[in-house]
This record gives C-alpha cells, structure tokens and sequence, in this order.
C-alpha cells in the first residue's frame, strides 16, 4: 500500500465566516474544559501527583487551563524504567507499523484541529493564526517523518552503496535507546510533538519534559497518542522542574540522546552535563539542541520597501517575537532608512494588543519571568537607540508588552547582539549593503535571515555569505515549512538539526552495514 507524497496542512483562512464560527464554538468548547486534571503517563500507568503545575492564561492570568501533575526524581526514574524495558520491544516494531501511529494521529488532529489551536489560543496566548499554524506544523511533523521513517527502511534506497562482486552489501538505520525530549513554551504542540515522534518512528523510546508553562497542550498531545494505540512505555510524559528532573536525565547513564529545544542558556548546560560519560555508560550521548537566534533582516536600496516593511513587521512581532526565528534587528542602507523606518513604526502602529481569544494581533507574553526581563531590555534599549513606538507594558489581565521600535541602535548594542524573545525591534543604519551583510553576521547565533533586494548580483553574494541555517530572500525570516524549508541554525543557534528536513531522522538512528559473502 502506497503512501501518499507528502503536502502540507493548509492554513485556516479566517475571514471565511464558516471557519470563524467553527473557531468560535471550538473556543467555548475548550473553555468549558479549562481547570481539569492531568496525569503523568509512565509505562501503562497514569499517575496524578499530589503536587501539580497550574498552567494559567498568560493573556488572562486569573484563568486556569488546567492543573498538570508534576513529576520527581523517584519518578522520572520509574519513567527511565519503563522507557528501557519498552524499548526492547519496540525497536523490533516494523518502520511501517511505526509510522501507522502517526498517520492515525494526525488524521485525528486534523479532524479536532481547531480543539488543538483553541487551546494553544489559552495556554500559550497565540492569536487564531499562530495556533492554527502551530496546529498544522504538528500535523506536518506527524506526517513527514512517518514517510521519512518509511524511506528510511526501504533498503539501500537512501544511501545506495557501491556494489561489489561477490558480496551482499546493505545498511539499516536502527534506533538508538531511550530518549529525553525537553520542549519549549513557544510552538508547545508543533515542536513537542514533532521532536517527539521523531524520536519515537525511529524506534526509540521517549521521556518528553514539556515547558512548564504549557503542559497541558502536550499532556493533550500524549493523551492522542495512547487514543491511538500507541502501546504503553513508548512515549512515557513526566511534566516537571528542568533542574529537578531535567538535569537527573540528562546526567543518567541510561540516556542515549536528549533532544532539547529552548534557550541558549539551557542548551549550553545540556550539551556540557550529557558530554560526561557517567559509571556503566556504554556509548556517548547524542545531544540534539536548538537554541536561540538573533535574526536580522537586511534591506537594501534596490528592494520594494513596502514588502520589506511588511516582512520586518511580521517577522519581529509574530508571536509576540518568542520565536528564536524572529527578526529581531533590521539592517536597512542609509539612502533608504528612513523611508523604511516610516513604514515599519505606521505597521507597528496599527497592532492592536489584546485578549488571544478575541483574536488581537497581539497577544500577551508566556509569564512574568518573561515580562521582567523582556522590561529590562526595553530599558536597556532606551539608553541605546531612540524609541519610536511603544516602550511600556500594554493594557489587560495578563503579561501584556506593547510593540516596541528602536531606531538608530549601533550594530554592537545589547539590543542588537542578545536575544530578547519578545515585540522589541532594534534597527541600526548603514553606509551600504556590504556593510550590512557584515553587521548581519556580527553575532553569537546564526538561525535565521532575510535579505530584501531586487540586485541578482548582491543577491547571489548573500546567498553565500549570510551565515545562517535558514536564509530567506525577499521574504520573512519566520514561519518554516515542514518539507519545504528544513528548520535549524549555526553557531550558538544550536546544533542545525534541520526539523522538517530529509536528514532529521538520521540524528535518531544508527546506521549499521552488512556485508555478506555470497
Ligand atoms: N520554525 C519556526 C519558524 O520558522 C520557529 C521555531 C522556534 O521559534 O523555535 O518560525
């Protein structure tokens, strides 16, 4: 039986009333469901713990999305248990049979898809576009790598290998053990359940730790996954505190590789605990991290700048900016800053900040650790550019931060070079697209770009000199397709896992060749 090539979920166009109402109904439904309990899932066991993780509304914060147990050591032990013992028989699972769980479970996200996003509207604060497309990559994720596991398993056909007379040559991808899968609040279903099912098609056992400020998406997610048969011990989920239980797997000689998505700061931490091979280790860890970015959009005076304005606006705000894709520093040639400048502060200016629910553009940030920090730099960028638009919290119940835009900020500044993860743009002047290509690549990170240019030539010299891992040329520097733009970035962006992408699949397996005389 043939499978299908591989096409994208499409995008939920909002301004079709039908699809409006569908979004409405789904919204209340969910509400009703606010404020229940979730379990942790170890083996076939569902455990309620005493001690829970509230996730609350970020744009609503009296709102309770539900009460998450919280796992511990003891626990993610037991979770360390369940995920060896199922191993030895899950590895012996057929691709085929593997990438069936996820075919099922994306055909039946697909079906409850705006009950997925409505949620991810509470839990994280994203407008009906950002969930609706957190949703879809989810589906995409389930999707390709269950195809990707497929081709992977069809002998010879991904690395043909050179025939010799007289042998039997071939090479199988086998799995690689168990798993910890630490996924973060800002794609809380996309990047949790593709760096999940990535893991777990491959053959290989999982301990998914989600954020802890959207576990309820993911406990959603987990409960999807038993509905559809997937057996009991493959995916085992322990919500919990990254410094508790987090590092205790990381640090565990059992772990085989850790598959990280969140700040630099973490990644960095992971990467150095995993590198120490512990008593009765018997391999080195793999660490998958994907960490932060500072990305730039360059424009040039040869661009449409009305397109370039849209795609800065876009790119920086999306999401609040808590996307490590977002466009958080603009390099724009001096003969046409400020015509763009303009632009972008009248874009910026018509985002209306609100409840996610109501569908303002913009919403809340994910917590108040978040908003404090996110202030701080607000305030380190008006001692370091002029700001022209916002610069305080916005109104509501909730972590609320106005778009922010500072002009004329020196390419070295602190708004330019570390990562802020929220709505604040940092925009700097320059001689010439040269110089701009050389301040785009003064940073630590190296995840996305854009270049905005209608000049083929400058435009084939920056296709091979912007430093990064996902480079977009006349478009904004967000918004990754699964398939079609492989997801993962240089430098201290992490470890360029390229999700979404043909070569994802190969950093959860091990290639083992047999040569047989025949
Ligand atoms: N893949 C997302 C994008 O292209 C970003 C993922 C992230 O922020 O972690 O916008």
């Amino acid at each position: 039986n043939q499978v299908s090539p591989f096409v994208n979920e499409p995008f939920t166009d909002f301004t079709i009333d039908t699809n409006k109402q569908a979004m409405q109904t789904a919204l209340a439904a969910v509400k009703k469901e606010l404020g229940q309990q979730y379990p942790l899932y170890i083996g076939s066991k569902q455990i309620l713990t005493e001690e829970q993780i509230t996730s609350i509304n970020p744009g609503n914060v009296n709102e309770v999305v539900g009460y998450v147990s919280k796992a511990t050591q003891p626990l993610a032990e037991q979770a360390m248990q369940e995920a060896l013992r199922t191993f030895e028989t899950w590895k012996n699972v057929s691709p085929a049979e593997r990438a069936g769980y996820l075919f099922r479970a994306a055909d039946v996200m697909r079906q409850r898809k705006h009950e997925f996003s409505a949620l991810l509207v509470y839990e994280a604060g994203k407008n009906w576009a950002e969930a609706d497309a957190d949703t879809a990559e989810a589906i995409d994720f389930m999707e390709f790598y269950a195809r990707e596991m497929i081709r992977l398993s069809e002998t010879n056909i991904h690395h043909p290998l050179t025939k010799i007379e007289g042998e039997n040559n071939q090479i199988t991808y086998i799995p690689l053990g168990v798993g910890i899968i630490i996924s973060p609040f800002n794609f809380p279903l996309a990047i949790m359940a593709g760096t999940t099912v990535a893991a777990i098609v491959s053959g290989n056992t999982v301990i998914l730790k989600p954020a802890d400020s959207t576990p309820v998406i993911a406990a959603k997610f987990v409960q999807l996954m038993k509905e559809v048969g997937l057996p009991a011990g493959v995916l085992n989920f322990i919500p919990g505190n990254g410094a508790e239980i987090g590092e205790y797997l990381v640090e565990h000689p059992k772990t085989r590789f850790i598959s990280f998505t969140g700040s630099r700061e973490v990644g960095c931490r992971i990467y150095e605990r995993a590198s120490k091979v512990q008593p009765d280790q018997i391999w080195l860890k793999r660490v998958i991290a994907e960490m932060g970015g500072k990305d730039g959009v360059v424009v040039d005076e040869t661009a449409d700048l009305d397109a370039a304005a849209a795609a800065i606006v876009a790119s920086a705000f999306g999401f609040q900016g808590q996307k490590c894709s977002a466009g958080s520093r603009v390099i724009i040639v001096a003969s046409v800053y400020d015509e763009v400048v303009a632009k972008v502060i009248e874009l910026t200016k018509k985002l209306q900040v609100g409840l996610p629910e109501n569908n303002a553009p913009i919403g809340p940030v994910i917590d108040q650790k978040s908003l404090d920090k996110i202030l701080k730099y607000i305030e380190i960028g008006k001692k370091e550019g002029k700001l022209l638009v916002g610069g305080s919290r916005a109104e509501g119940n909730g972590f609320y931060i106005e778009p922010t835009v500072f002009v004329d900020v020196d390419p070295k500044a602190r708004i330019m070079q570390e990562e802020v993860f929220g709505p604040v743009l940092a925009i700097a002047k320059v001689a010439n697209w040269k110089t701009a290509i050389e301040v785009y690549n003064d940073t630590d990170y190296g995840l996305t770009g854009a270049y905005f240019s209608q000049n083929e030539e400058r435009i084939a010299y920056t296709l091979e000199n912007m430093h990064c891992g996902n480079l977009y040329i006349n478009k904004k520097c967000t918004g990754a397709l699964v398939g079609a733009h492989p997801f993962g970035g240089f430098n201290m962006s992490g470890t360029d896992s390229k999700a979404g992408g043909y070569d994802y699949l190969l950093l959860f397996t091990q290639a083992k060749l047999t040569s047989r005389k025949i």
